[in-house]
């Protein structure tokens, strides 16, 4: 077993108290099983806190493979007509398929960002956890009241959908679809709602060239639709600085293309990202370079963004990723939890195994390595889909072979 921010424990055990947080952690002889409760046992294998997905659109998961455009415009213009034809019910169960996807992965919480709606719903159907940040668009400093309207009321209905595991956010979605006056608005009613923020931002070149020279295929769109140009800046990240936008409630989706003063702005004000490096790469938007970010103090999270991107949403694939661009996979291991917490706002509940979190867990199968941190930290970087063999949500196994066991408290022991 790996707490991530404690040393492995052999042979450990956990209990799980009825309300589905962690009791007791520790080796399995000094973690007391109460009469009547049940244990689950899995020998042989490795039980690491759930895997944090930073950033996800659950509601494209019926568009898997279906937008093939190689140009990131003509994807986005694809992307949007293909969404169109969607309505409520189609997006709430391609949300289930989605999370009952990532939980095969191990992953017990997600941050997802969608205009329909539907994520808070499937989450709290399914009993997922996750936070999701419903999307506003208003390139036209004219939609800025209609669109912030609009905003209210979807996160007056996804709020009834809310939860000790549901939270919701907003996520005016990037400064190429959201005009500067509305991120204003946006992020002042955010913070008065106390509401965390998710923003795509410095994904491709195409993004910079509209935002520091007012040129690209985003100009030209909106010259065609006769929206007036944004205020030119020095980049995508000192546009939002600009509009107030950044903060420690922030979460700066992509930053592939930051330059040093970028960081900056995006250490001091707290700001928190998330990488997605395999979608940068399908799109040819180059690769972002997350360890001056954490060298900078700037939590990072790991994201596999939309199979409508990439059509495996492998958390794993993503972590190797990021151990080719320089990163010990120690450090991934800790983006893929801790940190993924702390990005996404959830670290005082989950991200590590500790007395009184939620009891998020991923067991992986087949572990024989010695149990150092080294080891630990390989073996769930080096993991795939097939290794997963139980993923508990509070608790909760939500895959694996031993069914539901909703709200009955025992021990997850590993040996
Ligand atoms: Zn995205």
């Amino acid at each position: 077993m790996w707490p991530v921010t404690d040393a492995p424990i052999g042979h450990g055990a956990i209990l799980v108290g009825g309300d589905g947080r962690i009791q007791e952690i520790g080796p399995s002889a000094l973690v007391p099983l109460p009469e009547g409760a049940e244990s689950i046992s899995f020998p042989r294998c490795l039980l690491t806190p759930g895997i944090i997905n930073a950033h996800t659109h659950l509601e494209l998961t019926n568009l898997r493979g279906k937008i093939q455009d190689p140009d990131f415009f003509d994807w986005i213009q694809h992307l949007r007509r293909e969404k169109a034809d969607g309505n409520q019910e189609l997006f709430v169960e391609a949300c289930r398929v989605g999370i009952r996807e990532f939980w095969s992965y191990g992953v017990t919480c997600v941050a997802d960002t969608g205009d329909s709606g539907s994520a808070a719903i499937a989450l709290s159907e399914l009993g997922g956890r996750g936070i999701a940040f419903q999307e506003v668009f208003g390139p036209h400093p004219d939609q800025r009241d209609s669109a912030l309207a609009a905003l209210r009321e979807r996160v007056k209905e996804s709020v009834s959908y809310a939860s000790e595991a549901v939270r919701v956010g907003v996520s005016p979605h990037a400064p190429y679809t959201v005009s500067e006056m509305l991120y204003c608005d946006v992020a002042a009613y955010a913070r008065a709602e106390g509401l965390r923020i998710a923003v795509h931002v410095a994904e491709s070149i195409s993004e910079t060239k509209f935002i520091v020279r007012g040129e690209g295929p985003f100009a030209d769109a909106w010259q065609a639709r006769g929206i007036p140009q944004p205020v030119t800046a020095e980049s995508p990240v000192a546009f939002l600085e600009r509009a107030g936008v950044l903060g420690p409630d922030l979460l700066a989706i992509h930053c592939v293309h930051v330059s040093q003063q970028d960081i900056l702005r995006l250490a001091d004000s707290g700001t928190c990202v998330v990488v997605c490096s395999n979608s940068n790469a399908r799109h040819g938007h180059g690769l972002p370079n997350p360890l001056p970010m954490i060298e900078a103090g700037i939590s990072v999270g790991v994201g596999t963004d939309s199979v409508a991107s990439l059509p495996v949403p492998d958390p794993y694939a993503e972590a190797r990723a990021l151990v080719e661009l320089g990163l010990s996979k120690h450090r991934v291991a800790e983006l893929l939890t801790i940190v993924g917490a702390r990005a996404t706002g959830w670290d005082d509940e989950i991200g590590s195994l500790e007395t009184g979190k939620w009891a998020d867990l991923c067991v992986f199968g087949g572990f024989n390595a010695p149990l150092d941190s080294g080891s630990v930290a390989a073996a769930l970087i080096d993991a795939d889909q097939t290794g997963v063999v139980a993923t508990f949500v509070a608790g909760r196994m939500v895959h694996g072979a031993e069914g539901d066991r909703r709200g009955r408290s025992g021990a997850v022991s590993t040996g």
